[in-house]
C-alpha cells in the first residue's frame, strides 16, 4: 500500500533499526520505545490489523508468533509482553497489523 508507514519502511524508503526479516515478516525496533526491549513485528503483505486477518492470511501471524518465539530466545528475554491494538480506541496509530513485543521492567495489568 503506497501511503502506509509500515509498507514503506519494509520497501526500505523509510530507515529502521531492523531486528529481522524473512520472505513474510519484518521485524524493527520502535521509534518511541515503551521499554528497554521494544520492537514490532509485522507481515510484509499489508493486513489493516487483527480483525482483517483471515484463513487464509492466519498462517502468516502463525508464522509471526513463531518469529517471536525465535527473537525472544536470541535476545534473552524471559519475560515480555506481545500486544496488537486494533483500531483508534485501542490505542492503533498505524494502520498495517503489527505485533509489539516489549521487555526489561515491571509491567501492570490491565493495561492502561
Ligand atoms: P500502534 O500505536 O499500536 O499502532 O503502534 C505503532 C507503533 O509504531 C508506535 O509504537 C510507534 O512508536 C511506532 N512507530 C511509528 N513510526 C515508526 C518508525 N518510523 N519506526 C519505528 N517505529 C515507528
Ligand atoms: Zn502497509
Amino acid at each position: 500500500m503506497s501511503d502506509c508507514l509500515f509498507c514503506k519502511i519494509i520497501a526500505g524508503e523509510i530507515p529502521s533499526n531492523k531486528v529481522y526479516e524473512d520472505d513474510l515478516c519484518y521485524a524493527f525496533y520502535d521509534i518511541d520505545p515503551q521499554a528497554p526491549t521494544h520492537f514490532l513485528v509485522i507481515p510484509k503483505a499489508h493486513i489493516q490489523s487483527v480483525s482483517d486477518v483471515t484463513e487464509e492470511t492466519a498462517p502468516i501471524v502463525g508464522h509471526i508468533f513463531a518469529v517471536i518465539a525465535k527473537l525472544a530466545g536470541e535476545l534473552g528475554l524471559e519475560s515480555y509482553r506481545v500486544v496488537s491494538n486494533i483500531g483508534a480506541q485501542a490505542g492503533q496509530s498505524v494502520f498495517h497489523l503489527h505485533f509489539h513485543v516489549l521487555s526489561g521492567r515491571d509491567m501492570t495489568w490491565p493495561p492502561g
